[in-house]
């Protein structure tokens, strides 16, 4: 594919233009002009959308913009603002503020019609068909899109408290982004940085492998060297396989260490020793992403919304994202259990594709029978150069599942600056596409 083609591909997926166009194969609702809410859609009815993250924003958003007036939207998110996770690694390196990649909820209220309430969503009553938060309300709903996300397991920890409070994840953007990177900030030549990666599945399959391209980078130019050891639970890399080994043992030979098989057994955080199912290793920085599962609001709901994965994840019917165990809440994003990774533009995506299905049953029409869904993923592999992947997805009725169409997973060919810029754009693309 030509880089100009690449571009343009993007730039529809960000959009999830190439999506909406199959999945509006009535053409009714799609359109480019200037946004204006429509009045007349005919539809009717209640939804509200838990977690302003980047699948529950964007399923708010476009609810408005495709269902028109009629459908009263309410998103329910406890924090202000959103820090995007996307980009997160390169505020741990000082190649961009927290501030350049926090968003807010401005836009959805004044221009979607999107009502907000700032508050955490505490209970779920199906049968009843409404949610209890935690500054007192209850909001009824007909239909419910549930986007809260990840939550994990604990770790192996010992050692004092105040250390163990030094082991970071920062798998969600925010505070802990700001201390990793004071603590990356506080090496010297002579020190170590251990990543440990959590057993898949987890959020941004490529994110562990482009946070240790970034900080050993980062260490080369910035400390003048160091050691950056990948502690891998899983049997090998998981993402862009091709273009990370080789920023592995070309780009960053001699910085960084990729130890597959690494299954933690515990962390003494007082030595600043990981000891693995392959062997001990000891860092001045310790980055322990745990394992993961769905928020804590699916895995306790108490109404059996955690049946897949051995109780971790949410099944969903991936026409309407409908809860397999729960009717008229549907669940959208890292939180659910599909065969699509878990990563913020296949969130993007997923949003509408649910979103038009909840449009379609208020109208009382059948969903559509062959949604697409689309990921792209760029990977900065040093301050200048990005690799990425990109794959479509569509609806296999014999499996019911999404399975990647055409090449399948397209790994970019190296990495380049020319990706670099486009990475710049698509995030821009993305997150306008998401929050504007
Ligand atoms: C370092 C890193 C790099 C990444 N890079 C990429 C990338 O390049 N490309 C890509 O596509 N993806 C990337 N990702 C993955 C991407 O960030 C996630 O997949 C995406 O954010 C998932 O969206 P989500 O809406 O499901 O969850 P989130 O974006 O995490 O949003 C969940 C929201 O739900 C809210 N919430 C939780 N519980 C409740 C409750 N009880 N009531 C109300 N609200 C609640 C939370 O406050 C949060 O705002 C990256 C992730 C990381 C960690």
């Amino acid at each position: 594919m030509k880089r100009r083609d690449f571009i343009n591909h993007l730039g529809a997926s960000a959009l999830g233009l190439a999506a909406i166009q199959e999945a509006f194969a009535d053409g009714t609702i799609l359109s480019n002009a200037p946004i204006q809410i429509p009045t007349n859609t005919g539809v009717s009815g209640r939804v509200v959308v838990v977690g302003g993250g980047m699948a529950g924003t964007t399923a708010a958003k476009f609810l408005r913009l495709w269902g028109g007036t009629g459908v009263e939207v309410t998103l329910v998110e406890p924090n202000a603002v959103y820090y995007s996770n996307i980009f997160s690694n390169m505020v741990l390196t000082g190649d961009r503020t927290l501030s350049q990649i926090t968003f807010n909820y401005n836009t959805l209220v004044s221009k979607y019609g999107v009502k907000l309430e700032t508050s955490a969503v505490t209970n779920i009553d199906p049968i009843g068909k409404n949610v209890r938060l935690s500054n007192g309300k209850t909001l009824a709903y007909d239909r419910m899109i549930l986007a809260p996300g990840i939550d994990f397991d604990p770790l192996p920890l010992s050692g004092t408290a105040d250390n163990q409070a030094k082991i970071l994840h920062a798998w969600k953007a925010g505070a802990q982004t700001t201390a990793l990177k004071a603590q990356i900030q506080s090496m010297t030549k002579n020190d170590t940085f251990i990543l440990t990666i959590p057993p898949k599945p987890y959020r941004c399959p490529p994110g562990p492998y482009e946070r240790a391209c970034v900080v050993a980078d980062y260490l080369k130019r910035v400390k003048g060297g160091g050691k950056v050891i990948i502690l891998d639970a899983n049997s090998g890399i998981q993402a862009q396989p091709t273009n990370f080994t080789n920023a592995f043992n070309n780009t960053h030979k001699g910085i960084i260490t990729y130890v597959p098989g690494a299954t933690i057994n515990s962390i003494d955080a007082n030595t600043g020793t990981v000891n693995t199912a392959v062997g001990s290793f000891n860092g001045k920085v310790i980055n322990a992403i745990p394992t993961h599962k769905a928020g804590n609001l699916i895995t306790q709901s108490g109404i059996g919304l955690a049946n897949a994965g051995g109780g971790r994840w949410a099944g969903v019917n991936v026409l309407s994202y409908e809860s397999t165990a729960v009717p008229n809440v549907h669940i959208i994003g890292d939180a659910s259990s599909t065969t699509q990774p878990k990563a913020g533009h296949i969130a993007n995506a997923e949003a509408k594709v649910c979103v038009d299905a909840i449009i379609k049953l208020f109208r009382g029409e059948t969903v559509n029978q062959a949604p697409i869904t689309n990921s792209s993923c760029f990977t900065p592999i040093t301050k200048t150069t990005a690799s990425w992947l990109s794959v479509v997805f569509r609806y296999d009725p014999a499996t019911a599942t999404m399975l990647p169409t055409g090449k399948g997973v397209v790994e970019s060919n190296g990495a380049s600056k020319d990706f670099h810029e486009d990475m710049l754009k698509w995030f821009d693309n993305l997150m306008s596409d998401t929050f504007a």
